[in-house]
């Protein structure tokens, strides 16, 4: 599988204070495939595209409130990996990528963010693939905070497959019309997130490309509301993997703040695709 992995230490060394001290220690663990050539290793950098993109998808106030809030070079950096990975992606150069952020986008609506989100780095992608040809798109977000950012910028285009599994107070909620499926597994085991999984990856799903916005505050060591172990990381690939029949995949990075969890958990599931 030609396997790519974004990373810029700017983001372990400027990335925002609750999500930056994992961020190094996931990537190290990688070093083996990268050294192996299984996984190639690039560099994202903000270049012209990525500043274009951000102005078509976040308001000119929004942007101008991240500046004020001195994180808009990580995140817009962070974004422009994605972009830049979707493109190698959509271009068939890579079949995945795993792309490590300095701050996370889920949370970043049109015209707001919290969270330790600035920019919507998958919203960007999106307008990317796009332009590329790529219309239909799956997002699978895994995070177990609700995508609410990505619902308001994505939410209406029924092109766009926005499945949430989440922990908190709405409810499960399907809209068949929209394509926007909310799971609520409040404080979900490896079983109960797993079963959850397999019931979504079951059904027929039309997508060209799938995104998967990946938080390992889902473990229980971490500080999300589910309860998952270790074990439950490589069976989750392997069933994305599975899933996904040769479309090309694109994790995104999101929460997660423990450096142990992200040095078990990030190679778990990158071996799961270059092995
Ligand atoms: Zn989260």
């Amino acid at each position: 599988m030609k396997a790519g992995v974004y990373y810029h230490p700017d983001f372990a060394d400027n990335g925002y204070p609750v999500l930056k001290d994992r961020v190094k220690p996931g990537f190290d663990g990688l070093y083996k495939f990268i050294k192996d050539g299984k996984i190639q290793l690039f560099t994202p950098e903000i270049d012209e595209e990525a500043e274009n993109l951000l102005a078509a998808t976040h308001s000119s106030r929004h942007i101008a409130s991240v500046n004020h809030s001195g994180y808009h070079e990580v995140s817009l950096l962070s974004a422009a990996g994605v972009v830049q990975a979707a493109t190698k992606l959509a271009q068939g150069d890579l079949e995945f990528a795993f792309c490590f952020v300095g701050a996370a986008g889920h949370h970043a609506g049109y015209d707001h963010y919290w969270g330790f989100c600035f920019y919507n780095d998958v919203a960007m992608a999106v307008k990317k693939l796009r332009t590329l040809g790529i219309n239909k798109i799956m997002i699978i977000d895994v995070d177990p905070h609700f995508g609410d950012g990505t619902r308001d910028l994505l939410g209406n285009d029924p092109d766009v497959i926005h499945i949430n599994f989440y922990s908190g107070f709405r409810k499960t909620h399907y809209d068949s019309n929209l394509r926007n499926y909310d799971i609520a597994i409040s404080g979900a085991t490896d079983e109960v997130f797993l079963h959850a999984l397999d019931s979504v990856l079951g059904q027929e799903w039309d997508f060209e490309l799938l995104i998967v916005i990946f938080g390992h505050d889902s473990h229980h060591r971490d500080y999300g509301g589910f309860n998952l172990s270790n074990m439950a990381y490589p069976q989750f690939a392997q069933k994305i993997k599975n899933f996904s029949l040769e479309k090309p995949v694109l994790f995104v990075l999101s929460g997660g703040s423990n450096p142990q969890v992200a040095r078990d958990v990030i190679p778990a599931i990158v071996e799961v695709f270059v092995k």
